[in-house]
């Protein structure tokens, strides 16, 4: 149990750390942890805007109070004292919207992530666009508490927006002690599928019952990185959701994609978005079918292929959990590799927040000299502009991706 005091009535309640556990802050990390609070003065309802103070008084910061999380302050305000409210808000939303449009992310028919959370000077807010349709995710106390003010301003200060949407169906509410909950939250009702451009693709994004938000915009990047050595190859895409990477590469002229996800609804729309855009269906190869397996019926079938993607969900949830995750992914990157030809390309991702960028290079390395093979990397990929990170706070960076070529 923390402490408390009660405080004069009107003032802001405090967050008082603990002698020594100030650094982190003064270090502007956007997290204060309940191990570093020595006491709390006042009684703050959940959500609500609470002061950090020192051991010795100094005012840090201000931070919304969580107090089911491990996570019991995330700070709004770092050094001063500023008001967190609607003007507050409307600046960061609009330095977060001239970015993007300054990125180019902003045409109409396009789709990108607007808000990304602490980055942006929203801790635990998503926004995605999606041409005239914004998908949020409230995923802290402080946000939550927020939530109509924050959805009315997104609908003004967004351009040419016609509807927002909440996805907040997400484990991680609980832990908020917050219920998962999707629905309209302002404006009109987005259709049953929304159409993006991406590099002249058409791309059927479903905003209900999509993964996250409806789509990976995440790899937008990556699928475009792919597509200049795309033409006449053989593309394996593992853990393909609606098939992002196949597109970018049969677009480019990839002869044949083998597509690999166990969900049916994401390759409904995958074999959907080929016909929608003009592709040879016998090009647009789609199986339903565990990739662990799957891969070993590929290996020993012998087959072959030109360029392979190992885009897999998070393995490891938690530090805990990085032992088993990393031999999940040295698994079916061993196995991805023996089934390239020579010379083929491998584009190989990990979204584990707890697998930082040694370690998957070395699960890679493990990989590869298990299989016997010369592998050169040719990039590191992660995700685009429009998914900034905050300098303080490296924890922002869950993609990392290898882009590699197999020796001859
Ligand atoms: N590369 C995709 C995003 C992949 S997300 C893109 O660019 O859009 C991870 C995908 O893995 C999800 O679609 C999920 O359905 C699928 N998945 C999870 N576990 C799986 C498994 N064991 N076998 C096959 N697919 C799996």
């Amino acid at each position: 149990m923390t402490k408390r005091r009660t405080i004069p009535s009107g003032s802001l309640a405090a967050l008082i750390l603990k002698p020594g556990r100030d650094r982190s802050v003064r270090l502007r990390h956007p997290w204060v942890f309940s191990g570093a609070i020595d006491r709390v003065d006042g009684d703050p309802a959940p959500g609500a805007t609470v002061e950090v103070r020192a051991a010795d008084g100094t005012l840090l910061g201000r931070a919304a109070w969580s107090p089911r999380s491990m996570i019991r302050g995330r700070l709004w305000t770092i050094g001063g004292g500023e008001t967190v409210g609607v003007e507050l808000f409307r600046q960061r939303l609009r330095r977060a919207v001239d970015w993007r449009r300054r990125a180019g992310l902003l045409e109409p028919g396009a789709a990108c992530r607007l808000l990304n959370g602490e980055a942006d000077g929203f801790p635990g807010l998503i926004v995605d666009r999606y041409d005239r349709w914004l998908v949020a995710q409230f995923l802290a106390m402080g946000v939550e508490v927020h939530k109509e003010v924050l959805a009315r301003l997104l609908m003004e200060e967004v351009p040419g927006v016609s509807g927002l949407y909440e996805r907040s169906d997400v484990e991680v509410r609980r832990k908020e002690g917050l219920p998962l909950q999707a629905g309209p939250l302002l404006g009109e009702e987005p259709p049953g599928l929304v159409v993006i451009r991406e590099r002249g693709l058409d791309c059927l994004v479903d905003i209900r019952h999509g993964h996250k938000t409806g789509y990976y915009l995440d790899q937008r990047d990556n699928r475009a990185w792919l597509a200049p050595y795309a033409a006449g190859g053989r593309l394996l895409n593992l853990f393909s959701y609606t098939g992002g990477f196949a597109l970018a590469a049969l677009q480019a002229g990839a002869g044949e994609t083998i597509n690999v996800d166990s969900s049916a609804p994401a390759l409904d729309l995958l074999r959907e978005q080929g016909r929608r855009n003009g592709l040879d269906p016998a090009r647009l190869v789609t199986v339903q079918a565990d990739v662990f397996s799957h891969l070993r019926q590929l290996r020993d079938a012998g087959e072959r292929f030109d360029m392979v993607v190992l885009d897999p969900p998070k393995f490891a949830e938690t530090q805990a959990q990085v032992d088993k995750a990393a031999r999940g992914y040295k698994d079916i990157n061993l196995l991805a590799l023996k089934l390239l030809q020579p010379g083929g390309l491998l584009l190989t991702f990990s979204c584990s927040g707890a697998i930082g960028d040694d370690l998957f290079w070395k699960i890679l390395f493990g990989a590869a000299v298990e299989a016997g093979r010369e592998v050169q990397v040719l990039a590191r990929l992660s995700a685009g502009v429009d998914h900034p990170l905050a300098l303080a706070f490296p924890e922002g960076l869950y993609l990392k991706g290898l882009a590699c070529r197999l020796g001859h």
